[in-house]
């Protein structure tokens, strides 16, 4: 372990999280372990926005960048596609177009290369990080170890749709099995025999309740002390130049340090700790549709367009890709609605009852990575966002990584990908 760094303090202050999501409740419970009080501020229930309506994948193997030249090539084609897996709201281009430029200038050479590498750095502690979580919790029947599948319907698209994706995890190391028609339905029988083969990812994980893991790690947190302000953080409060707390819809808190984990909320905050950041919501839906009578044993992403089929304890949740649109616009259940059909062909028991539907915002900067550090010119201000399609994996790694940079430890992983100030082309 290292000497303190500037800017960290002893263990024992006040620290105030805004944001009770995966993020949020994570940071709090490690921070926690370091002898802090924490306080969580959020006006909602713990795990109620974006993680509680996720696919509920541990995805170690998501390392490559959420944008890619390939997107962007297919743009046109997929703007006019009804049940494409990218949509945009052609009201709210005004507002998407920066972080769309920045986005395709991201899809270059050395910047997608950065962007694996730091994903990378923090996919490869997710399993150990949520592993510590899950047993302090006593949460372990919702978590599964299965794997997920890639299922196509057509053994070239398989073939030239996996390709990239299979020289990253080649790469790094991430392991994988490439199956035929025969192997995908003796590992889940369900699926229909159209199916031509899958990319088996198995070094992934899942969790059966991406809600219940959240409360359940937050039911730890406030046994061991931690309290949860029902309110919405407006500002950072200052006082001699230095922040003291959050100014929010019930008053003051005062805080020793701010960790600022309210997901694709989290820009006016962080504009206010001096990060003027380009952050956007890719926002994603759900429907909960009834168990199967016989059921899926891990969640299978369906190639064509491309929406994930996800087994949860209470039934089959049907997850669809992005939606650009500004964070006031109104949902638009249509979206995943029209998968319904298409899910059927690979899922021919699936039964078209939707029991519920929701909608969520993946916080995602251009270059497809997190903002995890401390604010440049505000050391007691720390930033845990932008996660992307994966903070439900990467919650608790980033929970770790605060809860060290607060204690002055060595995080043990260079930070510079993940700092504030850098780069988002
Ligand atoms: C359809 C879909 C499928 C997905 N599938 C997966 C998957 O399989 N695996 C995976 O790893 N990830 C997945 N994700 C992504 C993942 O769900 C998100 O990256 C993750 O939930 C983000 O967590 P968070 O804690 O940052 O944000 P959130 O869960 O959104 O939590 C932020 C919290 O901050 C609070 N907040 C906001 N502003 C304020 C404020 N001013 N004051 C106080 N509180 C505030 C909100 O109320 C909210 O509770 C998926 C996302 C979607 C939409």
């Amino acid at each position: 372990m290292s000497a303190a760094s500037p800017g960290s303090a002893p263990a024992g202050q006040r620290i105030a999280v805004v944001g009770a999501g995966i993020v949020g409740v994570a940071t709090g419970l490690f921070l926690q372990e370091d002898g802090h009080s924490v306080t969580l501020v959020d006006p909602s229930a713990p795990g109620s926005g974006t993680s509680s309506g996720n696919a509920g994948i541990i995805s170690v193997s998501s390392i490559m960048p959420i944008v890619t030249a390939d997107i962007f090539a297919k743009l046109p084609a997929m703007l006019a596609d009804p049940v494409a897996p990218l949509k945009l709201r052609w009201r709210d281009l005004a507002g998407l177009a920066p972080w769309l430029l920045r986005a395709a200038l991201a899809t270059r050479g050395s910047a997608v290369e950065r962007a694996m590498a730091g994903i990378q750095g923090l996919t490869s502690r997710a399993l150990a990080a949520h592993e510590v979580l899950i047993q302090r919790a006593g949460a372990g029947e919702l978590f599964a170890s299965n794997g997920w599948l890639k299922v196509a319907l057509d053994q070239s698209r398989l073939e030239k749709g996996t390709a990239t994706e299979r020289a990253a995890l080649d790469r790094f190391g991430v392991a994988y099995e490439m199956l035929g028609r025969d192997a995908v339905l003796d590992l889940e029988p369900a699926l229909s025999s159209e199916v031509k083969g899958a990319l088996w990812l198995t070094a992934n994980r899942e969790i059966r309740h991406p809600q219940a893991y959240v409360e359940r790690l937050a039911a730890l947190f406030m046994e061991r002390g931690g309290m949860h302000r029902r309110s919405v953080a407006r500002r950072l409060a200052f006082a001699d130049g230095r922040v003291k707390g959050l100014l929010t819809t019930e008053g003051t808190i005062e805080a020793d340090s701010v960790v600022i984990a309210a997901g694709a909320f989290a820009g006016r905050l962080a504009a206010d700790a001096g990060h003027h950041l380009p952050l956007q919501s890719e926002r994603g839906y759900h429907l909960m549709l009834p168990t199967l009578a016989s059921p899926l044993h891990r969640p299978v992403y369906c190639m064509d367009p491309g929406f994930v089929l996800a087994p949860m304890a209470h039934g089959v949740r049907l997850t669809s890709g992005v939606e650009l649109a500004s964070l006031e616009a109104p949902p638009d259940f249509s979206i995943p609605r029209r998968l319904l059909p298409l899910a059927r062909r690979y899922l021919p028991g699936l039964e078209e009852r939707v029991l519920s539907e929701w909608q969520g915002f993946r916080p995602s900067l251009p270059d497809s990575l997190p903002v995890i550090g401390r604010a440049v010119r505000h050391a007691n201000v720390y930033l845990a966002f932008g996660h992307q399609h994966i903070g439900l994996t990467l919650g608790p790694v980033t929970g770790r990584i605060i809860a060290d940079l607060v204690a002055g430890r060595d995080p043990g992983l260079d930070l510079a990908p993940y700092r504030p100030d850098r780069r988002y082309w």
